[in-house]
This record gives structure tokens, sequence and C-alpha cells, in this order.
């Protein structure tokens, strides 16, 4: 297929700053792994100049092959480092984070699909920062692996559908729309106050797709819903199927705010970690 050219909205902001460059040591110092960078996030210069970053648990080979993803992927994954939570409750405390996002590679080769390392993690950072609000972003978790996550403690428990059902296809084999929502009503029922879901567009859905992809996630009681564009990471990666332009983009956020969504952040570079703080408490633009 031949590739689209990319429109204008879509140029982004380079990375600078004395921020910017704090935020590198940081993570650096404490050798930790952050999604901004292994799936080439596009907004990396706006996050880090403002001093935010999700991190990104376990290691950075993921067990599963997504086709649209940029993480690497291998049978298995890196050894779990048991001083991950408490470089990163040190990374956030230095940067003087309130609200932290965490996300992970998936690890199918580990028993629990590293469940308990996410547990730990948050247990490390809230026991040097009580006061600090958590949200996760995890694989496809069951009610029985998400169980000691929820008993850790979160504000927001989010997990991706990533496309409409059609679509699924483009997600590793062993993923798939219905394990999505089964993860998102097994936070729900374990007490998580809210949840959240991702679609990227541009893959070829088409609008009635995605109207019903937001349909079924606010059936399964979502709360947030964020909607970006699909940008082809590498030449490995599926190529784009269509540019969504930004006037779509407000349509999607007002269907999703009439659906009752407590927070929808609907934008071309709109990503599950983008304004999370904000798409939390209810302060979004
Ligand atoms: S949107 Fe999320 S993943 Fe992207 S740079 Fe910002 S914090 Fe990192």
């Amino acid at each position: 297929m031949r590739s689209l050219t990319k429109p204008e909205w879509l140029r982004v902001r380079l990375p600078s700053g004395d921020t910017w460059n704090t935020v590198g040591g940081i993570l650096e110092k404490y050798r930790l792994h952050t999604v901004c960078d292994e799936a080439h996030c596009p907004n990396k210069g706006e996050c880090w100049g403002l001093g935010t970053a999700t991190f990104m648990l376990m290691g950075d080979v993921c067990t599963r092959g997504c086709r649209f993803c940029a993480v690497s992927t291998g049978r298995e994954g890196r050894p779990l480092r048991h001083d991950e939570g408490d470089g990163i409750a040190r990374a956030a405390e230095e940067l003087k984070l309130r609200y932290l996002v965490l996300t992970s590679v998936d690890r199918d080769d580990l028993p629990d699909r590293g469940a308990g390392h996410f547990a730990a993690c948050i247990r490390a950072i809230k026991e040097r920062l009580p006061a600090i609000k958590v949200e996760t972003l995890t694989p496809d978790y069951t009610e029985g692996e998400f169980a000691p996550i929820a008993e850790a403690g979160l504000q927001v428990a989010a997990h991706n559908v990533e496309t409409v059902r059609s679509l699924q296809g483009v997600r590793d084999s062993r993923a798939s729309f219905d394990k999505s929502l089964a993860t998102l009503r097994a936070a729900k029922a374990l007490g998580v106050p809210r949840t959240k879901s991702s679609l990227l567009l541009g893959l070829g859905e088409t609008k009635d797709e995605v109207l019903a992809a937001m349909d079924e996630l606010r059936n399964a009681d979502v709360d947030i819903l964020v909607l970006g564009q699909y940008l082809q990471p590498s030449l490995k990666q599926i190529p784009v199927a269509e540019y969504i332009t930004p006037e779509q983009f407000g349509d999607y956020g007002r269907a999703g705010r009439e659906r009752g969504f407590s927070s929808v952040v609907s934008a071309p570079l709109a990503r599950t970690s983008y304004h999370a703080l904000e798409a939390w408490d209810g302060t979004l633009p």
C-alpha cells in the first residue's frame, strides 16, 4: 500500500529545554523504561517538557506482537527487577509527580503474566509517596490476575480495546475485544473507581464502527475514553489507512460525551496517558 502524506496537524513539538533533560536524567539514573520512548509516542516533547512520563514495567521486550506497535517483541521478556517499584517511586519523588501512570509490556511468559509485579511496584510507590494517585494501563488480565493490583490501590484502571471489532486482527492473536471488555469489567467489579480505554483511529474503521465501540465501552461501564490517530512508527508496522481530521475528532469527542463518558480525550495526538491527570479529575480543557 502507498503511504499517505502526513497532514500538517500532526506536526509535533520537538524535545528541548531543561525540564526535558531533567526527566531524561532521572529515568537514566534509576534505569527506568517509558512507553514514551519504547512506543515512539509523538507527545514526548510536550509531556517530558512538562516534567511527566509514563513508566513501563518489566523491561522493554513484549511477548505479544501487535501489528501497530513499535515495542520490541520476543518469546520471553527481561528478568524482573525487584527494585523497579522503588526506582519509580524515587523518580516520581524527584519529578514531583502527583499522578503517576504505570504501564507494562505483556508478559505471557510469567505464571501470573506480571500482575504480581504490577501490584508490588504500586505498593513500593505508595510506601514512599502515600498521597500519590496511580493509574495503570495493563495487559488483558482476568479478574483473578487483576485482584492484587486493585488491592494495591488505584484511581484509574486503563486497558485498551485498541480498535473496532472488525479490525481486532491487527492485535496479537491472543487479544480480543471481548477479552478487553472483560478486563475493564473486572477492574470495576474489584472496586477500582474509574476505568479507561483507547482506540487508535485511521486503521480503516468506519464511523459507525467507532460509535458502536463507544456504546460497548459505555455498556461495560467504562468512564474515560481516548481516541487518537494511528501513526505508523516504522516500516515494520502496518501503514495508516486514513488520516482523521481534527474536526472528525471533535465530532467523536461530542459523541462520546453524549454517551456519558466522564472524560473524553479525542484529538489526533491523544494517547492513553496523554493529560491523564486532567482526564481523571475532570479538568480537561
Ligand atoms: S502521551 Fe503518555 S506515552 Fe506519550 S509522551 Fe506523554 S506520557 Fe509519554
